[in-house]
């Protein structure tokens, strides 16, 4: 399922995206979460009984329950997860743009939840921030918790996939030598536009991902430049940390990041627009507004 969260004139609901329409879920089963969140907490297995109840629905009662997407606004699928983990460095082709080493343990920060944004809402630019980039990433949802997890059931924790822009002010995190404050500012993570469950993708490790900025390609690049995978990456966080139903887990970006484009670099500006693509998931557009615009 690809699921949603929304707002329809005021009532906040979630539902599951098919084909430009949104089966409103809570709406169908009274036994449903209320809340998207809540549904992630229920865990990856619960989704079964959705989906074999939806099977047996008449169409006519699904399309009762449903309304096209135009009609609503997507907010982020997630808005209050435990943590949200990132990491740095993690694909092969973004290592050799710096020409830094590639790592043997993932490098890992973590950004406040207070960054999150859904799609279509802009990326605020504070006017002391100069250097503004764009970070094209592929997010895990976390559906189990889980601490010290084997690589071999590192699978079984997931709930899901979406996109996460890892906005950064590249003047800020590199004045700073490392990447809290560059890396958390309020409308830093775009995320959305859905949830992929984990069932829809059959290779975390080979989705193309890209990023254009005001139309121009400037990430095109695949999962399989990652240097830790999904997997190796939930084994070696939990090793420090407790991974919770609802946490994000941003997996690097690669290639690509304004900061390194050649023979200038290109940072982003009010009015800029940035749409992130990964393969099976969608798109997450986000326009870039200065903070005294607001
Ligand atoms: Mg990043």
């Amino acid at each position: 399922m690809k699921l949603v969260r929304f707002l329809l004139g005021e009532e906040e609901s979630y539902g599951a995206l098919e084909e430009g329409k949104i089966l409103i879920l809570p709406q169908l089963f009274d036994w449903l979460p209320e809340s998207l969140e809540g549904l992630v907490n229920a865990g990856f297995e619960f989704l079964s009984r959705i989906e074999a109840r939806l099977a047996e629905l008449p169409e006519e009662v699904k399309e009762k329950h449903s309304i096209e997407v135009k009609e609503v606004k997507l907010l982020a699928p997630i808005m209050n997860p435990p943590k949200i983990i990132c990491l740095g460095l993690n694909y092969r082709d973004h290592a050799a743009e710096q020409g830094a080493r590639i790592p043997d343990e993932p490098i890992i920060f973590i950004k406040p939840r207070t960054t999150i944004i859904g799609p279509n809402q802009p990326i605020v630019k504070p006017d002391f921030v100069k250097k503004l980039d764009y970070e094209g990433e592929l997010a895990i949802i976390i559906g189990r918790r889980g601490k010290n997890i084997p690589v071999s059931k590192a699978g079984d924790h997931i709930f899901g996939y979406t996109i996460l822009n890892d906005v950064t002010a590249r003047d800020i995190q590199f004045k700073d030598r490392q990447w809290t404050r560059g890396k958390s500012f309020d409308t830093f993570a775009p995320i959305g536009p859905c949830i992929t469950t984990r069932n829809q993708i059959r290779d975390p490790g080979n989705l193309r991902i890209r990023t254009w900025v005001n139309g121009e390609l400037r990430q095109d690049s695949s999962t399989k430049n990652m240097v830790f995978n999904v997997y190796e990456i939930i084994h070696h966080l939990s090793r420090v940390m407790t991974l919770e139903p609802c946490d994000i887990i941003a997996t690097g970006t690669p290639a690509g990041v304004g900061v390194f484009m050649k023979p200038e670099p290109k940072f982003l500006n009010p009015g800029d627009v940035v749409v992130i693509e990964i393969e099976g998931i969608g798109r997450l557009e986000n326009e870039v507004v200065s903070e005294t615009g607001l």
